[in-house]
């Protein structure tokens, strides 16, 4: 039976996952086994999400959307890699009764408008489904996936993100899935966790102590970090999750870290949980 409302519930947290490449979801990696465990905590320490709304690097819009479809397909949005990266599926259900409740009920940032509802276009991502898979195997608890405007200034993905923030008390766990430092023209692919170039270190590490400190507004002004940030960024769809994630935290919760290091040189894994 299709879930048409959201319960009031205890906060959930919420998530930022440095996805970085798609042969994590099949490959043995450092990764996968910290998505693995912090899906376990659903359902022991934290609450089973009643949905979950997923911002992923991979689905860039005009205007902001949400997938309205009762069964989305799993999108291989990729090249180049083995078959058995393309047979993966994630067969976990829409929900879209509460796709067009949520689209009425926010707003593109700025506007009165609310958010448009897709039923044909996209499905999940492997920014997506790439990470849930690891963390929610079962595939049972209903996904909705929000589009960004790319064409927008970092200042209105911060506030959508402050939209989705009461969302965390009606069951709602907000997954968002980029990367802190994502420059693939520079990746040096055998390059060990550890090592990094120095601007990506750089970038990785100011973007780390401004959210220990609290400092989320700043995120937003990322760009003022120089060099680094347009090192870490020559595009910068993966860093733009970052800024819902933040956007939904309240003042003075906990943060944790986990995955630090660097994909091939130049991918910061840096994940983040609010709570
Ligand atoms: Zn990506």
């Amino acid at each position: 039976m299709q879930a048409q409302i959201l319960l009031p519930s205890p906060r959930l947290p919420v998530l930022f996952i440095g996805h970085g490449s798609p042969l994590n979801v099949i490959e043995p990696n450092d990764f996968r086994p910290q998505w693995e465990a912090l899906g376990r905590e659903f359902g022991s320490g934290w609450p089973r999400p009643q949905l979950i709304l997923c911002i992923s690097a991979h689905w860039l819009t005009q205007g902001w959307w949400l997938t309205g479809m009762a069964q989305p397909r799993t999108i291989h949005d990729f090249g180049g890699f083995p078959r058995e990266l393309f047979e993966q599926q994630y067969p976990a259900p829409g929900a879209p009764h509460l796709a067009q409740a949520l689209a009425a009920e926010l707003r593109q940032p700025g506007t009165d408008r609310p958010l448009g509802v897709d039923e044909q276009a996209w499905g999940y991502d492997h920014g997506c489904w790439g990470v849930l898979k690891p963390m929610f195997p079962q595939a049972d608890i209903p996904v909705i996936q929000l589009s960004m405007d790319y064409d927008r200034p970092p200042a209105d993905h911060y506030a959508l993100g402050r939209q989705l923030r009461s969302l965390r008390e009606r069951g709602v766990l907000i997954v968002a899935s980029g990367n802190v430092v994502h420059n693939l023209r520079t990746m040096r692919r055998d390059a060990p966790r550890d090592q990094a170039y120095d601007w990506a270190v750089a970038f990785d590490r100011h973007v780390g102590e401004q959210i220990a400190q609290g400092q989320l507004d700043e995120l937003q002004r990322f760009q003022d970090f120089g060099e680094p940030a347009r090192l870490a960024h020559p595009t910068h769809e993966h860093y733009l999750p970052l800024l819902y994630a933040a956007g939904a935290v309240h003042a003075g919760e906990s943060v944790r870290f986990f995955n630090e290091g660097f994909q091939g040189a130049s991918i910061s894994m840096r994940s983040v949980v609010w709570s």
